[in-house]
This record gives structure tokens, C-alpha cells and sequence, in this order.
């Protein structure tokens, strides 16, 4: 009986593991109600990242910002665009022509303002950036316009 009791200890303990495991080797997801991020966000922040707004044009503290290091999400610090992409697309925004990993940008059809635009959200939080455009330089053709306070900054070492 006392030898039975341990290999279920044991067994429950090899699945602990496992399951721990697997949380670790895959890209966590962020969630939070909206409740929740409105408490851990500022007033300008949650209208931006979490009710898709859009702060004016040349306001932002990264539109000209010019130091090397990598861009990361202000909700949950996901690492989005490095500076080597970033730059001066004279819109105002921060614009990269491409991010630092495909899969952590989502993309999503936007049909607000009776324009058909591609939203972008932090793969991770699923928080708003910004939109796409297809203007943006070689090689990709590509700009990803970002809210700087969708954004924050980790200056490279
Ligand atoms: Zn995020």
C-alpha cells in the first residue's frame, strides 16, 4: 500500500513537470480583463493599447528618436521592432519596415473610418500598435506605423 501511495506521488510530480514545461517552452500569451489593464495602464496608455486611439501625429516621445536598441511592447514588454528598422517616414510615428520576428506583430483587417486598413497588435498581449501600410521602403515595401505609447525603449548595451 505504502509502495502504491508513492508511485502516485511520483506520477502526479513527472506530470507537474511536464505541464510546466511545456508552459515554459511556448510563447505565453498576456491576459488581463479590461478592468485589469486599465488599472495597470495610464489614462493615454489604455486609450491607445487597449481601445485602438491614436495619439497626433509628431507628439510621441520615439517619432524621432534615433538611439540603437529594440522596441518593446509598453503593455507587456514584448521585444516588437529593433532600431536597425526604424525609420524616417516624415508621418510623425515611429515607422519600422519590418519587425524583429514576424510572429510577434499580429495582423488584422481594420475596417473602421470607412477605410479597409491592417491593424497590428502585440502578438502577445494582443494589445493595439498601430496600422500597416504598404509604402514603406525596400526591401520590404512595407511600414509599420506605431504609436510611441504602444511602445517602450530598451537602449542596446
Ligand atoms: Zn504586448
Amino acid at each position: 500500500m505504502r509502495y502504491f501511495t508513492a508511485l502516485i506521488i511520483i506520477l502526479i510530480i513527472t506530470l507537474y513537470g511536464q505541464e510546466k514545461q511545456d508552459k515554459e517552452t511556448m510563447a505565453k500569451k498576456v491576459t488581463k480583463s479590461e478592468s485589469e489593464w486599465a488599472t495597470c495602464l495610464m489614462p493615454d496608455e489604455y486609450r491607445v493599447l487597449r481601445e485602438k486611439g491614436t495619439e497626433m501625429a509628431f507628439t510621441g516621445k520615439y517619432f524621432n528618436h534615433k538611439d540603437d536598441g529594440t522596441y518593446i511592447c509598453a503593455a507587456c514588454d514584448y521585444e516588437l521592432f529593433s532600431s536597425n528598422t526604424k525609420y524616417d517616414s516624415g508621418t510623425g510615428w515611429p515607422s519600422f519596415y519590418a519587425a524583429l520576428d514576424k510572429d510577434r506583430v499580429l495582423e488584422k483587417t481594420d475596417n473602421a473610418l470607412g477605410m479597409i486598413r491592417t491593424e497590428i497588435l502585440c502578438a502577445r498581449c494582443e494589445s493595439h500598435l498601430g496600422h500597416l501600410f504598404p509604402d514603406g521602403p525596400r526591401p520590404s515595401g512595407l511600414r509599420y506605423c506605431v504609436n510611441s505609447i504602444s511602445l517602450d525603449f530598451k537602449k542596446a548595451e
